[in-house]
């Protein structure tokens, strides 16, 4: 059976949790054929979140934790968990449900087609404001043009990349990393897919 770890950075995250795992239970007990596992990173929350952690992991045997004593930003907190990582698989996602585990079926269609990586874009959004949606399009226009790394406008961190990937990321130890660049750069063949956002 394929292993499949879930990487998600908390910062502040107690509230949701419990709704995070029971939703992506429901997708995971779908794909009976992965074995999935949890990694949080406690990313020195203020609010409960380690404890909510401490009594998921004793609820279910696949959840697993990490812990950071201060604050170190998102970046540091995925990184942490490719680290721990040892899954055939792994996705990278958020923790407050703004990236549906519904597309878990596709994303590891995706990787099951050959792969290396799939990942997502939002789709245009209709309650976006006019100044949010072009700030977007002038960064990811400006990225795609000083940089051989392209990305459609909208990439998020939601993914889902291969053992292969990984281990060459975890080959590049920069200290400052821009991850959507990183994870584009590596070179390895990405397939892109939409999904729609849902909001916090
Ligand atoms: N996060 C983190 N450390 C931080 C800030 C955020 O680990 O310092 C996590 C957060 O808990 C969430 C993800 O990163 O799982 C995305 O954060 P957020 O939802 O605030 O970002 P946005 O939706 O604006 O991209
Ligand atoms: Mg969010």
């Amino acid at each position: 059976m394929k292993t499949v770890d879930l990487i998600v950075p908390c910062h502040n995250e107690e509230e949701v949790l419990p709704e995070f795992v029971k939703v992506t239970n429901e997708v995971t007990s779908t794909l009976p054929s992965y074995s999935f596992r949890y990694i949080f990173i406690n990313d020195g929350s203020k609010d409960n979140t380690l404890l909510t952690m401490i009594k998921l992991a004793k609820e279910f045997n696949n959840v697993k934790y990490i812990s950071f004593s201060r604050n170190f930003g998102k970046e540091a907190a995925m990184y942490a968990g490719l680290e721990h990582s040892d899954a055939d698989y792994v996705i990278v996602m958020d923790a407050d449900l703004q990236h549906p585990p519904a597309m878990f079926p596709q994303m590891i269609e995706g990787i099951e087609e050959g792969n290396d990586c799939c990942a997502l874009y939002r789709a245009k959004q209709t309650g976006e404001s006019k100044l949010r949606q072009l700030v977007s399009k002038i960064f990811f226009s400006f990225q795609n043009n000083i940089s051989d790394v392209k990305m459609p406008d909208g990439a998020v961190d939601y993914r889902i990349m291969s053992r292969k990937m990984v281990d060459a990321i975890m080959e590049l130890s920069e200290v400052q990393r821009f991850s959507k660049g990183i994870f584009c750069w590596v070179g390895f063949k990405t397939k892109w897919i939409e999904y729609k956002n849902v909001e916090r």
